[in-house]
């Protein structure tokens, strides 16, 4: 089990992590210094919801080298309830069938092993709820 440390030390996007501006009340993930909206610079930390619904998705046919063994995949813009949105990929099922509207699940996965050094590299996944 990962100790309380681990945790602490992850990256903030790995625990979803966001803020929203005091002023206008964007969302901005990950976390921003100035607001895109209306250039304020306050903002408090919130948590995105690990669930959200498609805004945009592409099917994924020549990856990058490491993503070879995975194409064909489905990249989506995934928006939470609370306003963030993630690009993420949406695995468990066929990637032709990734529609906006379409609800996902944030699953917390392995992404990718970097070639030679090993190094595990985690992320979010979008996955269908009945999964
Ligand atoms: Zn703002």
């Amino acid at each position: 089990m990962p100790s309380p440390r681990y945790h602490r030390e992850i990256p903030a996007r790995y625990r979803l992590e966001a803020s929203r501006c005091l002023n206008c009340g964007r969302v901005a993930y990950p976390p921003r210094r100035v607001c895109p909206a209306c250039r304020g610079r306050n903002w408090e930390t919130l948590r995105l919801t690990p669930k959200g619904r498609v805004l945009t998705s592409t099917v994924i046919h020549v990856p990058p080298e490491e993503f070879l063994n995975e194409a064909p995949y489905a990249m989506a813009v995934v928006e939470t309830p609370e306003g963030g949105r993630l690009l993420t990929q949406v695995v468990d099922c066929d990637p032709g069938t990734v529609r906006p509207g379409m609800e996902v699940d944030l699953e917390f996965r392995l992404v990718r092993k970097e070639g030679r050094s090993g190094i595990l590299c985690y992320g979010h996944k979008g996955v269908p709820p009945e999964h």
